[in-house]
């Protein structure tokens, strides 16, 4: 879904207003021409995903009588991992599903936690588990990762399921890549033989980012800039598409863009009492074809996402179509 935000802008300079009409047909090329990205409405896109979740959820309730159920694990009391755990919680509330939250000491040993997945994977009534990263430093999170059955890996993190999203037959699919897909198809931006510029290479984002952008299907052609890549905004302003997954505030500037770039900003980053995202917004907005803004972009689709793929550990457990 593609709105137009209120902001206006122009390409070349504002020496006649923008509604006056030409004296001749050669003056169309003066006119000066709007160029504000249209804004990629995440929470319009991931509401509708959500619709579709609650909808498959209700028949699967009815033709077998199993709600899918996510188990959330959280360790400590980082306020902002709280957050997310609570809108998890609220999303699977609209979705239809059962949510159970397991809230563990800040202290909770390797073998605790380990003994919890243990209990989770063996338990039939739950069909995703979720561990809310990050850890407290002296976990393993490698190995807690690695200790979720692959079948209720909702958030795709286990090696198998890595692997097999790598291949192209995925299972699940990390949740803010494949909310980032699913942005891109439902505003009709193509990808096919395009030039996707990603920034960033963690396990998380950048580096299924980049898988999924290469597979066959979207056959986009991927450079993956990371802390290590010298001259990023050269790279950047050959791109057709920049994902920006950094972390850091604004790290994108507006002139690293092509006037034709969609922007797909992935960070959320808290400056003061405001929630930025890793793109300079105010300098792209005017510059380039498309843009995700934060809030309201990206982050609404992880959620989805990973309501998506909840439903789809609860149909492969209980083996419904
Ligand atoms: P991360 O810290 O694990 O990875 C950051 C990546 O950026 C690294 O690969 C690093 O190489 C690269 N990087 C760091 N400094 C750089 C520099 N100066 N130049 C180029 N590359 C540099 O972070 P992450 O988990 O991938 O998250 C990235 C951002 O996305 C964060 O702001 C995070 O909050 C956000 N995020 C948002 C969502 C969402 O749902 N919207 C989900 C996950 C992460």
């Amino acid at each position: 879904m593609l709105v137009r935000p209120t902001v206006r802008a122009f390409r070349t300079s504002r020496c006649r207003p923008a509604f006056a009409p030409p004296h001749n047909s050669n003056e169309f090329s003066r006119i000066p021409t709007p160029m504000t990205a249209q804004l990629i409405d995440g929470k319009q896109i991931a509401e509708q995903c959500r619709q579709q979740v609650r909808q498959q959820a209700d028949a699967m309730l009815q033709q077998t009588g199993i709600t899918p159920h996510l188990a959330a694990i959280l360790c400590g009391d980082d306020p902002a991992s709280q957050v997310y755990v609570r809108n998890k919680e609220k999303a699977c509330a609209t979705a239809g599903f059962r949510s159970t939250l397991h809230r563990l000491p800040a202290d909770v040993t390797q073998p605790q936690l380990l003994q919890l997945i243990a209990a989770l994977n063996s338990n039939p009534d739950v069909h995703g588990i979720l561990v809310q990263l990050p850890l407290p430093r002296h976990l393993d999170t490698v190995a807690i990762l690695d200790a979720v059955a692959p079948l209720k890996d909702v958030d795709a993190f286990h090696p198998e399921n890595v692997g097999l999203m790598l291949q192209g037959r995925p299972r699940f699919v990390p949740c803010t890549p494949s909310g980032v897909m699913r942005l891109l198809s439902a505003t009709g931006i193509p990808t096919a033989g395009r030039h996707a510029v990603v920034i960033g290479r963690s396990d998380i984002v950048g580096k299924p980012m980049a898988a999924l952008l290469l597979q066959k299907g979207a056959d986009a052609t991927v450079t993956v800039c990371h802390s290590r890549t010298p001259d990023i905004a050269v790279l950047c302003r050959q791109a057709d598409i920049v994902v920006a997954a950094v972390g850091i505030p604004r790290f994108v500037r507006g002139d690293w863009l092509k006037p034709d770039a969609v922007v797909i900003d992935v960070g959320i980053n808290r400056l003061g009492d405001k929630l930025v995202g890793d793109v300079d917004f105010d300098a792209a907005v005017d510059r380039v074809a498309a843009i995700t803004p934060v809030p309201g972009g990206v982050g609404p689709m992880t959620i989805a996402m990973l309501l998506e793929n909840t439903l789809t550990a609860a149909r492969l457990q209980i083996n419904h179509p």
